[in-house]
C-alpha cells in the first residue's frame, strides 16, 4: 500500500451505514493510517463506509462533540486484552456447540483414524 492511500482516510470524518438497522452514522478516524471498510453496529449488524468521495479530511486536534459520532482510535493493550477475552469466550462458546450438538463433520486420515480406534501397529 503506497503512503498517498495510507494517508486517504487519516483524520477524516466518515459516513457509515448499517447492513442492518439502515442507521447511518459518522465515524471520527483520529488516527494517521487507514480505517476498516466495515464495523460493527450497536444493532448487532454491520456498518460499511459509504460515500467515500464525501470524507471530511479535520484538524488532526479534532474533537467531536459528545454523541456525535464514533471514533476510531488506537487500540490500547488494555482494550486488546478485553477483546481477547471477549474473543475466547466465544470461541469457547462455539466449540461447545459443536461438541453438545454432535453434528458436525470432520475428516482424518485412515492412520489417524487407525489410531483412534486402537488397532495400533
Ligand atoms: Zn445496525
Amino acid at each position: 500500500m503506497s503512503e498517498n492511500q495510507k494517508a486517504t482516510e487519516a483524520y477524516h470524518l466518515m459516513q457509515y451505514k448499517c447492513d442492518t438497522c439502515g442507521k447511518l452514522s459518522l465515524i471520527w478516524n483520529s488516527r494517521d493510517s487507514v480505517t476498516p471498510f466495515c464495523c460493527s453496529c450497536a444493532c448487532g449488524g454491520v456498518r460499511n463506509h459509504i460515500n467515500w468521495g464525501s470524507d471530511v479530511r479535520m484538524d488532526p486536534e479534532y474533537v467531536p462533540w459528545p454523541g456525535y459520532c464514533d471514533v476510531f482510535i488506537d487500540l490500547s493493550p488494555e482494550r486488546a486484552k478485553e477483546l481477547a477475552m471477549e474473543y475466547d469466550d466465544k470461541v469457547r462458546k462455539l466449540t461447545e456447540s459443536f461438541v453438545n450438538d454432535c453434528c458436525s463433520v470432520d475428516i482424518i486420515s485412515s492412520e489417524e483414524y487407525g489410531k483412534l480406534c486402537g488397532s495400533g501397529s
